[in-house]
């Protein structure tokens, strides 16, 4: 890159799935000018299309409309649809993009997408959002929630386009948006970097004949069976089979389709098929409890946070079996359509089944067009045409100042996609840092209408969310029956109140009726909350005359089956809620300035990388480590898998973070206090051994305090020098150790202290470390004999090449089963002490002897001693194995649920380095969120002190968990606003009564419970 030139504020993220989405909001919010392009009609990508998301069973679209509408009512977003990258000129810092964008033939600024053009359109076309499992009009929405919200028409079916006849739909839109004079736009813009996300195309079974789709009706995809699955697919979430709507009591799945299949030109593995087929199981059993699940395998690769025990469940669920066995397609029985498989069980015996629908797993594969992308753009890409990156610089791409994420660097969930695209608008954001915010512009609401001592008029606006909640609770009648409501002056259903649509509607209601309350009888608060305050403050209400009656989860989810029942509580949960909302009262909030600084507890390869990445961009930065150096484990890991040199990459890490003058290291030093909230946070350490105390201000904080090695009492560990874990292991294979020398025979135990009752989650990195550290002892001795016992080997995505290397180089793989572990003992073989290692073979059956040399354990990643201590300073909480949690499991991968405060690294879960790298990158441009900004406003639902009440008695002081309360000069209790989160502990506590929490007076709650009494 040059020097010199005067770089461009404005960011390209080039793909809208939850990738780019994430990615453009992190850098819209980072202070740039985004333009977010995608070359489909609508954003979303493939997760718009799932049903519901592993291992949380979170609603897909429910988590994603939130995101869908802070992007398009983003300021310094750009969403541009049907639209794709022609050329990049110019060079990091100054590229000039050329984009083509198709012709919708409705012209945006009018349509209003509600849908009249299509009732009238006489051509049905193939419904491609549903995969082609149902039919709609040619001229229609991409799906209900789509943003934009504009019809398109469909070029390849129009019979104006194709035929010059028709044109019905023109006359039928009043607003005259169809325009069949749109032509194809080419529009030149300049920008600093792009991020490209074109994410993934699912593989099509098609072209492998041998799974009979295509040719038996009821052999589905696994995407089709999402779609199966959905409230908004094809049968409104009845899980019904094609070939006669039948409900299907037996169920296959086929996994690996596609996947680690040299001759599907797919040897890698999609990392994410496993996981979504349990998540299959598991929601098929919820359609139907009685319904038999049969999932055929190979190694289940259940190996991210939460997973295992996903697994654990569906496999302890009644009716659900796992094979691990291939399997092959027979037939179709004409007359019923089930399906006719044939398996082998244990490797031996040959057994026939049949099913009513059989799914295929299909893998995740990297389309041509991201290839041609990728030519186009001068970007390499990898043989199988995902841009790959490398391990230390992952989510850079060939050319300088273009970076990637998602799907398109490798197959991987969401979570880890999210994850990657925060990072990647950390880089971007990086490059950019010193147009920062000169081009953002300030979302403007209509100034607050006064609506004190008006009468209440209350809006009621409830979801049928797809039908989630109207397959159990009559909307229509509760909806009726609100408008009977004191204070209800309207009241109306929407099939998604959440969409784009009805939100904008919801404003133009509130205006035009003059409402002074809304009710939202819908999901749940925690994710959709901000989205209709945010339709009130466009209406020019105060947000917090809100008040959210939850008819999904705490109604229909839980009363399925029981229509009537359930309508009566959706009726009781809205009368209470109107109750509430007439008294509601606007509130407001408070500015405070942010510091501009943040804390890194942990100097290990993250902390370093995430400390790097905010310094670089201007932030000062205490990274706080607790040893001597800094490096953390990754001073004990001498290569990666790809044979990239760790210890170099960590010297250059530490020289950078040393050399930085914005960061101050603090060694030997351990967290003793910490207070405060989001952009004024304060802490106390100890630094060094002489008790030196140094108090710090930050506007963030950051937890990299990474993992510990579990030590095993198992297999003579501790007790015979020649049993070591894969760590050590790798230090003798790098220090060239005598005992390896000398060894003829290697054991390697997999799943050491790993997925048991004490620990049941999957440790990640332990079977690529055992396939790395086999690989560089076949190279150094060829004829060491190296013997793998695994339970399942959980190499994902290119990792498994070096599996499949491995095992071509000889080294023999054995798995074993939980129940069934294998023993090591020291015993003599013809005069030679050797380690006698037994396990059971499976295909078999009978008990196998190695006399081993040496015995390597994959052990266990623990959580860092310091979490616990630590998360109780911080106050935020653990998961149940001791891991950080973050806010949401896949939305927020990175964020405690605590404002300012952000995690990365292995304090997460057990990574691969190359993702401990991502995460950090991710951390930065989380933090820098917070840090972008100049204020931060606090307050709304807080506490208020009635000071004539208050009788000083301190109690609250006591009983508040975030130090908000406390008594002030005059004896009287004084609440810091920004630091108040509106629990209420304060509030039952006081025996005066001289605290109260807006938005929750007594008042109201009396006014509920009266209502629900009636
Ligand atoms: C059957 C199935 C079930 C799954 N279930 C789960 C689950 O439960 N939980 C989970 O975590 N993961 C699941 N996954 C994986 C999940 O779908 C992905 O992790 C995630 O959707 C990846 O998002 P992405 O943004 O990287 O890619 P995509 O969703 O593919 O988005 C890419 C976007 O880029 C656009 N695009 C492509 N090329 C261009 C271009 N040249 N110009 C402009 N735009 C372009 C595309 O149109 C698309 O909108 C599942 C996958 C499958 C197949």
């Amino acid at each position: 890159m040059k020097t010199g030139i005067e770089r461009v504020g404005t960011i390209m993220v080039v793909g809208a799935g939850v990738s780019g989405i994430q990615a453009a909001l992190d850098a819209a919010k980072g202070g740039f000018k985004v333009y977010l392009v995608e070359k489909g009609p609508a954003i979303g990508g493939k997760m718009a299309q799932l049903d519901k998301t592993f291992p949380s069973n979170d609603c897909s679209m429910c988590i994603l409309s939130p995101k869908f509408i802070e992007c398009a009512t983003d300021p310094n977003i750009d969403i541009l649809t049907d639209a794709e990258v022609e050329r990049v000129d110019g060079e990091a810092g100054d590229f000039q993009v050329t984009l083509v964008q198709r012709p919708r033939y409705v012209d945006a600024e009018r349509c209003t997408g509600c849908g009249t053009c299509a009732e009238y359109c006489p051509v049905r076309v193939p419904d491609s959002y549903n995969e082609n499992l149902a039919t709609l009009k040619c001229i229609h929405l991409a799906f209900p929630q789509a943003v934009p919200a504009v019809s398109f028409v469909d070029p390849e079916h129009c019979l104006f386009l194709r035929r010059g006849i028709c044109q019905i739909c023109v006359p039928t839109c009043k607003n005259k948006a169809i325009d069949f004079h749109q032509r194809q736009k080419v529009h030149e813009v300049r920008v600093g970097s792009l991020i490209l996300a074109p994410g993934y195309e699912a593989f099509s079974p098609q072209v492998q004949s041998q799974y009979g789709y295509g040719r038996f009706r009821n052999v589905v995809t696994s995407l089709e069976f999402e779609r199966m699955l959905s409230a908004s697919g094809p049968n409104r979430g009845e899980l019904c089979r094609p070939s006669d709507g039948r409900h299907p009591k037996k169920i296959a799945w086929i996994q690996c389709v596609g996947s680690r299949d040299k001759s599907a030109g797919n040897p890698y593995c999609s990392s994410v098929c496993c996981m979504y087929a349990i998540k299959h199981v598991l929601l098929s059993k919820e359609h139907d409890p009685d319904l038999e699940a049969h999932v055929f395998h190979n190694d289940i690769r259940a190996y991210g946070k939460g997973f295992e025990r996903y697994f654990e469940r569906a496999k302890s669920t009644p009716g659900v079996r796992f094979t691990w066995s291939k399997v092959s397609v027979m037939g179709e029985d004409k007359e019923t359509g089930a399906v006719r498989l044939r398996y082998r069980l244990n490797g031996t015996s040959v057994q026939d089944d049949t099913f009513d629908l059989v799914v295929l797993s299909i893998g995740l594969v990297s389309p041509e067009t991201s290839r041609e992308l990728a030519e186009k753009l001068s970007i390499t890409v990898n043989e199988y045409g995902f841009c790959e990156g490398s391990p230390f610089s992952p989510i850079e791409t060939s050319r300088p100042g273009i970076y990637h994420c998602g799907v398109f660097h490798a197959p991987m969930d969401i979570p880890d996609s999210v994850t990657m695209a925060s990072g990647a608008a950390s880089l971007a954001s990086q490059l950019l840092s010193e147009r920062r915010g000169t081009l953002v512009e300030k979302k403007e609401y209509p100034v607050e209408r006064d609506v004190r001592g008006e009468p209440p008029r209350v809006g009621v606006f409830a979801c049928d969310c797809g039908t989630n909640i109207v397959k159990t609770v009559d909307v229509k009648k509760v909806v009726d029956y609100s408008r009977g409501l004191m204070g209800v002056v309207h009241a109306e259903e929407s099939t998604f109140s959440c969409s784009i649509d009805s939100v904008t509607h919801m404003a133009k209601v509130i205006r035009e009726k003059g409402l002074n309350r809304v009710v939202v009888a819908a999901c749940t608060p925690r994710t959709h909350e901000p989205v209709f305050q945010d339709a009130l403050r466009e209406a020019g209400l105060n947000p917090y005359l809100f008040e959210f009656a939850n008819i999904r989860e705490q109604c229909s989810l839980v009363h399925m089956g029981d229509k009537r029942s359930a309508s009566d509580k959706a009726k009781d949960l809205i009368r209470m809620a109107v109750a509430r909302a007439v008294l509601l009262e606007p509130l407001t909030q408070i500015s405070y300035k942010v510091k501009h600084s943040a804390l890194v507890i942990g100097g290990g390869l993250s902390g370093m990388v995430v400390a790097l990445s905010l310094a670089e961009q201007g932030i000062p930065v205490h990274l706080v480590e607790k040893e001597k150096e800094l490096g953390g484990t990754a001073r004990r890991i001498h290569y990666t898998l790809e044979r990239n040199d760790i210890q170099e990459y960590v010297q250059s890490l530490v020289s950078r973070v040393y050399k930085n003058l914005l960061i101050q290291v603090h060694t030997e030093s351990r967290l003793l206090d910490f207070s405060g909230y989001v952009g004024n946070f304060r802490s106390r350490i100890a630094v060094g051994d002489r008790g030196v105390i140094k108090e710090i201000e930050h506007g963030v904080t950051i937890v990299a305090t990474g993992t510990d090695e579990f030590k095993p009492a198992a297999y003579l560990y501790g007790q015979d020098p020649r049993v070591v874990t894969q760590l050590e292991l790798e230090q003798e294979i790098y220090a060239g150790g005598e005992l390896l020398k000398q060894c003829g025979t290697m054991v390697m135990i997999q799943c050491v202290g790993s997925r048991d009752e004490e620990r049941p989650y999957c440790s990640r990195i332990c079977c690529s470390q055992a396939v790395k550290n086999a690989l560089r002892l076949k190279e150094q001795n060829p004829s060491m004999d190296i013997y793998v016992l695994y339970r399942d080997m959980r190499t994902y995505a290119f990792r498994e090449d070096y599996y499949r290397q491995a095992a071509e180089k000889g080294v023999v793989f054995i798995r074993y089963e939980r129940e069934d572990q294998p023993d090591v003992t020291a015993a003599e073989e013809e005069g030679r002490s050797v380690l006698r290692v037994t396990v059971t073979e499976p295909t078999l059956g009978g008990r196998l002897m190695i006399n081993a040399d040496r015995v390597a354990l994959a052990v266990a990643a623990l959580p860092a001693a310091e979490n616990r201590p630590l998360s109780r300073l911080l106050k935020v909480p653990l998961n149940e194995d001791g891991f950080f949690m973050e806010a949401h499991m896949k939305l927020r991968p990175v964020d405690f649920a605590t404002d300012g405060i952000f995690m990365c690294g292995t304090a997460h879960s057990p990574k691969f380095i190359d993702e401990s790298i991502v995460q950090a990158q991710a951390a930065a441009s989380r933090a820098l969120t917070v840090l972008a900004q100049e204020e931060l406003k606090a307050g709304g639902l807080v506490c208020s002190v009635s000071a004539k009440r208050c009788s000083g008695c301190g109690l609250c002081e006591q009983v508040c968990p975030y130090q908000a309360i406390a008594l002030g000069d005059e004896g009287i209790a004084v609440v810091n606003q920004a630091l108040c989160k509106g629990c209420g502990v304060c509030v039952s506590s006081c025996r005066s009564g001289a605290l109260d929490l807006g938005g929750v007076s007594d008042m109201q709650t009396w006014s509920a419970i009266q209502a629900l009494l009636g």
